[in-house]
């Protein structure tokens, strides 16, 4: 549908990309025709079955892959025609288990070290470094040195360095995998608190709870187009796709379901 002249560009949007790698073994297309978009503030799942596209369709947003076909917008920009500089100051990419790599010696310049490389002065840094160890608890820590921290006050020091960068986009791939409940709790913390700092978040996860308990929305990915799309509620209505995609819904959900007086709605599948 035709977007109206006052509602803002998507932070991504995908327009009908194909993307196949030169020498894969199945020869076919990995991505067909696929179009996605992801506003601000929004925080969504890709799911889908192993190998389905998903890695692929994360490097194709942010521009390490260039599709055949189809193109890839940056808050409405050409994502090919933005310099590298500024994508990785606008977007992000965070790997499956980010190991601690801190590269200063106090958890201050740790965070302002990101606000420096985006070229702010010194009071902003101040600032925006001071507030975000405050939300995140760091704030009696400042002067500390990085390797110095416990487990989990490292854990949160990655997680200042990213909220304090402002992105615009940040794409998770896996990021519960492996995480102890403690770490996993604060990852979900800091998946909430990037969306409600209006950044676009896309989490590529097999983890139904994560689905359940905290995506605004689900894309479900399967031979190489988004085959189901919509509310985790929406979705888990869905089950011969689910099934197809080798999602089960989350014990949580069924309780859900079992307890609410309202029967559901959902959108009609696309494919
Ligand atoms: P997912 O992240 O959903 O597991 P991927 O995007 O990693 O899926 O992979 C999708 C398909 O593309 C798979 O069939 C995989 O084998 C193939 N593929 C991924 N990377 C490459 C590559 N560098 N060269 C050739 N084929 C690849």
């Amino acid at each position: 549908a035709p977007r109206s002249p006052e509602e803002p560009d998507p932070v991504l949007f995908l327009d009908k990309i194909t993307v196949s790698y030169p020498r894969a073994s199945s020869g076919g297309p990995v991505l067909k025709d696929l179009s996605f978009s992801l506003a601000a503030g929004e925080l969504c799942a890709l799911a889908g079955p192993n190998g389905s596209g998903k890695s692929t369709l994360a490097a194709t947003a942010m521009g390490l892959i260039p599709p055949q076909k189809g193109r890839v917008f940056l808050e409405g920009r050409d994502l090919s025609r933005i310099p590298l500089r500024e994508r990785s100051r606008r977007a992000g990419f965070v790997f499956q288990n980010p190991e601690h790599q801190f590269v200063t010696d106090s958890v201050f310049e740790e965070v302002a070290f990101t606000l420096r490389q985006q070229g702010c002065n010194d009071t902003e840094i101040r600032e925006r470094t001071g507030e975000t160890l405050n939300t995140l608890g760091l704030g009696d820590l400042a002067r500390r040195n990085p390797f110095s921290l416990s487990f989990g006050q490292k854990r949160r020091l990655s997680a200042a360095s990213m909220l304090v960068a402002h992105r615009k986009l940040l794409i998770f791939d896996e990021p519960t995998f492996g995480q102890d409940p403690r770490a996993l709790e604060e990852l979900l913390n800091l998946l909430d608190l990037l969306a409600s700092r209006n950044t676009a978040v896309l989490v590529i996860t097999h983890d139904m709870d994560l689905i359940w308990s905290r995506a605004h929305r689900v894309a479900l990915l399967l031979d190489g187009v988004i085959a189901l799309e919509g509310t985790p509620e929406d979705v888990f209505a869905r089950e011969a796709l689910l099934h197809r995609g080798g999602l089960i819904p989350p014990s949580r959900y069924h309780l859900h379901k079992a307890l609410s007086p309202r029967s559901h709605h959902y959108e009609p599948c696309h494919l």
